[in-house]
């Protein structure tokens, strides 16, 4: 199918969501010489990608479930520092995608899912770089690598499973220990004795920045944004006519689903039950750190990521189940001051005047670790793009392509079956 019916007007697509997702949809999709409109009822990357820790990671092939995690999970909880907390009010409502989690674990499925995962960020810098170079977005993405640091070696070695799957799925890496970690990163503690450095990592020193330069060229390009909250969509007989909104329908030959945490209630209205949670996260930005990774950290044991950024240190990470609707707790940010001080001991984490800002913000996650990317039960004229849990921001650019390949009627350039809606 061409991007025009009867060599007429384009047919126009509605991207619902202006998050990394959406706007990299769109962006494809406008490329292809399709009328494109974002609706989005708030900034554009005013979700979970503005605070991120900006990882373009091909290395995060290894799902958050994996054998053994359950006998951790105690810990977790017990450690007031732990990177894992449940507001227990919330347990009876998450329970379903908590049992689907640990089904998950089962070590088939873990190398199903990471090669799934392998397809899906392969390159992930690389395959951003034309929306990148339209943007004009250059200064603001890095090549640099990514350091993950242990405590000794047999902290090493109790990741192996991770490590087998990295190598299984073609990511290259190299172990530093003692001094040769030290000269790969001078400001890093001596509690941390071995590194494993991946070069093939990159990273945003700024997501928010980033999204914000793809929509505006997006727009410069004859893309459209509407403010406003999509609700449901009018299909008749199997084909797609509008996107209703709070701001009335909006007329549509095709449609995308990228709001991200919360697209499951417009997944629901087209016969689509799909098990999408969330994992609340966290970030600390220190504007004046006093020292600076030479790329982004990420610390093994605390499980949060240190990634220089254009206005400080941000230290960003932590599981927190507590649903949409629950506050924020901001100790769960301040924990992440003090896991920071811990790997990095001259960091400066005096939090006088505005030296120091927080965030939360809420990952879509799926419980196999896997998004959603795939076309709607009742109309195939609606496409999901949805769940990427952590690694929406590495798998950005590839979705989006995975977008336009399924509304343009081409065969999808990766498997999708890993990805199917139906899969549950
Ligand atoms: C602490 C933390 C660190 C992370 N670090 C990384 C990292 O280093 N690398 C990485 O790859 N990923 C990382 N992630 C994950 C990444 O941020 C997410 O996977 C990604 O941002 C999801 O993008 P999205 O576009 O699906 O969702 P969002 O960015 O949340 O965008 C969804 C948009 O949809 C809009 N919306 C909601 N409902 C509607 C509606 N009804 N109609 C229209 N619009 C609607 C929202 O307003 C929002 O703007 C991290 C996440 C967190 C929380």
């Amino acid at each position: 199918m061409s991007a025009r019916a009867n060599g007429t007007a384009p047919l126009h697509v509605v991207v619902i969501g202006g998050g990394v997702i959406g706007v990299c949809a769109a962006s494809w999709l406008l490329r292809e010489g399709f009328a494109v409109t974002i609706v989005e009822p708030g900034e554009i990357a005013g979700g979970a990608s503005f605070g991120n820790a900006g990882c373009f990671n091909p290395s995060s092939v290894v799902p958050m479930s994996m054998p053994g995690n359950l006998r951790k999970v105690p810990g977790w909880l017990l450690d007031p520092l732990g990177p894992l907390s449940i507001r227990w009010g919330y347990l009876p409502q998450l329970a379903p995608w908590l049992g689907r989690f640990l089904k998950a674990a089962a070590p088939d499925r873990v190398a199903a899912q990471a090669k799934a995962l392998g397809d899906l960020l392969r390159d992930s810098t690389g395959v951003y770089r034309p929306l990148v170079e339209n943007a004009g977005a250059r200064a603001l993405v890095r090549k640099d690598g990514h350091l993950m640091v242990y405590p000794d070696r047999r902290a090493f070695e109790a990741d192996a499973l991770a490590w087998k799957l990295r190598s299984d799925n073609g990511i290259g890496y190299t172990v530093l220990e003692d001094d040769a970690l030290r000269q790969q990163e001078p400001a890093l503690s001596h509690d941390y004795r071995l590194g494993v450095f991946l070069p093939n990592n990159g990273h945003t020193i700024n997501p928010n920045r980033f999204v914000a330069a793809l929509a505006e060229a997006f727009l410069r390009d004859g893309g459209r944004i509407q403010r406003a909250r999509a609700l449901d969509f009018d299909v008749v007989d199997g084909r797609l006519k509008a996107v209703r909104t709070d701001q009335g329908p909006i007329p549509a030959d095709r449609a995308v689903v990228a709001a991200g945490a919360f697209s499951r209630p417009l997944a629901h209205g087209l016969g689509d039950a799909i098990p999408l949670d969330t994992e609340r996260g966290y970030h600390v930005v220190v504007k004046e750190p006093g020292l600076m990774p030479r790329a982004p950290v990420l610390d093994t044991v605390g499980k949060f990521v240190a990634t220089p950024m254009e206005m400080g240190l941000r230290l960003a990470g932590t599981v927190e189940f507590a649903g949409l609707e629950a506050k924020p707790d901001w100790n769960r940010a301040k924990r992440l001051l003090a896991l920071g001080a811990r790997l990095f001991p001259q960091l400066a984490t005096d939090a006088a005047g505005d030296r120091i800002s927080v965030w939360m913000g809420f990952r879509p996650s799926m419980p196999d670790s896997l998004p959603v990317i795939g076309p709607a039960s009742r109309t195939a004229d609606v496409v999901y793009a949805f769940g990427h849990g952590h690694v929406g921001m590495a798998g950005g650019a590839q979705t989006g392509l995975l977008v336009a390949d399924l509304v343009s009627g081409r065969r999808p350039r990766i498997a999708l079956e890993p990805f199917s809606p139906k899969r549950f």
